[in-house]
């Protein structure tokens, strides 16, 4: 059987440009599809790619671009409701190399990643909503909503937590699983904050999560994760304002210590990004057909607690290149499975565990303030939190089937 020449990539957030990169590397012609009409820049505010998502992007030679907008933040500092230190975390770990992980606005990592796909000469198509799509054989025809198609060997659906390549996959793939959060955030120049540039704090408030890290010219990026029990539907919490986002968050965060409200009063309303309904993709009964696979958010989206979502969807789109590279089609993207799942579905675990304690109540905050310094002291460099931030993706060895 031949191998893969050329391969639709669906989906233009960070593991769909990723990929397309990585497939150009294997030898393979990409062309990506995103649904956006002009740029993919989507809901969140900025996020952290870890030291494995770092490597993964180095890989691709796709790092200095990638993360020239954001800056180091290697350690989070937690704190209680009160002020109380509850320990620090890492990002990641510092591997011999000197790379740490970076905190990088989503709008300014898209963008970068267009910029470098398009400097390749990899074709993007923006405005194409991926519809439908039928294997024919020895290859795929993708359908559009504007009415056109688009023909390939193999299609890859980077189409995030919200798929719908995972339900032309299979329609009765299990829905995303709604955390019981909705996360917000903002930019504020005007706020003078004691923090040095780099740091990162997170404060399990009394009523909601916060966080904030400080950026080298002495902006500082915040976000809140507010609980909310009932699912909103889709587009509910988007449509909010962020003049009442920045109501309900400083009665949300007034008895809480730390800076929080002061943060979210100096933020312009145009400053306060739009919220969303945060969700999780546990576990799907398959990943693939023949000649169709999702990676990224689409496979499985860990909450962003995790702070891995984006550096797994790097690794994703470098390891399903690599597959296709060494294996035809079919039996390319049935190991491109075998490899990722253990992996990323153990991420996604670890992270809904860490996601309940952003939502405790009055006894479980009493437990989790007390047990958060051990847990963190016992997790920090332990063997679980080297594979995640340790690993490594060997382009040059070559996949076996
Ligand atoms: C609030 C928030 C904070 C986060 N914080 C972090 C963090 O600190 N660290 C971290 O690593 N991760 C974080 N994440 C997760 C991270 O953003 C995702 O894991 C990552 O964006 C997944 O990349 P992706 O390419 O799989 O999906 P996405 O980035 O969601 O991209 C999917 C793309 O597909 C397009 N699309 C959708 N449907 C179609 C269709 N039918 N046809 C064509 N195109 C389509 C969309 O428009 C979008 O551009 C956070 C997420 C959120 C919501």
């Amino acid at each position: 059987m031949t191998r893969v020449r050329k391969a639709l990539v669906i989906g233009g957030g960070i593991a769909g440009p990723a990929a397309a990169m990585a497939l150009q590397k294997a030898g393979i012609e990409p062309v990506l599809y995103e649904a956006h009409p002009q740029s993919a820049d989507g809901a969140g505010v900025f996020l952290t790619l870890a030291s494995n998502g770092v490597d993964a992007l180095q890989t691709i030679g796709a790092d200095r671009t990638a993360l020239a907008a954001g800056f180091p933040t290697p350690v989070i500092a937690l704190r209680s409701t009160t002020g109380k230190s509850l320990g620090e975390t890492r990002t990641g770990l510092t591997p011999p190399d000197g790379t740490t992980s970076r905190t990088v606005k989503r709008a300014d990592l898209y963008r970068a990643l267009h910029e470098e796909t398009a400097s390749r000469g990899i074709r993007m198509e923006h405005g194409k909503r991926l519809v439908a799509v039928e294997e024919t054989g020895d290859g795929v025809r993708a359908m559009f909503s504007d009415g056109t198609e688009a023909i390939g060997e193999v299609l890859i659906g980077a189409d995030g937590v919200h798929s719908t390549v995972r339900t032309l996959i299979d329609p009765a793939a299990p829905a995303p699983v709604y955390s019981g959060l909705i996360s917000l955030g903002g930019y504020t120049g005007d706020a003078a904050v004691d923090d040095a540039p780099g740091s990162y704090t997170m404060i399990f408030g009394k009523r909601a999560f916060f966080g904030f890290a400080i950026a080298p010219g002495g902006e500082v990026w915040w976000f809140a994760n507010v609980p909310r029990s009932r699912e909103p539907a889709r587009g509910e919490v988007e449509a909010i304002s962020g003049q009442e986002w920045q109501r309900r968050l400083v009665e949300l965060f007034t008895e809480d210590a730390g800076p929080a409200v002061r943060l979210i009063q100096a933020s312009a309303h145009q400053d306060i990004m739009k919220a969303t309904a945060v969700h999780s993709v546990p576990h799907l009964p398959t990943w693939h057909t023949d000649r169709i696979v999702v990676i990224g958010d689409a496979a499985h989206a860990p909450t962003p607690t995790s702070g891995q979502g984006a550096s797994l969807s790097i690794e994703d789109a470098v390891v399903v290149a690599k597959c296709l590279r060494d294996l035809p089609g079919p039996q390319a993207l049935a190991r491109f499975e075998a490899l990722r799942r253990p992996r990323a579905e153990r991420i996604v675990k670890q992270a809904a565990r860490i996601n309940s304690g952003k939502v405790a109540g009055p006894v479980g905050r009493l437990f989790r303030d007390a047990m958060l310094p051990l847990i963190l002291k016992m997790v920090a460099d332990s063997k679980q939190a080297r594979q995640v931030y340790d690993h490594h993706i060997d382009w040059d060895d070559a996949t076996r089937s």
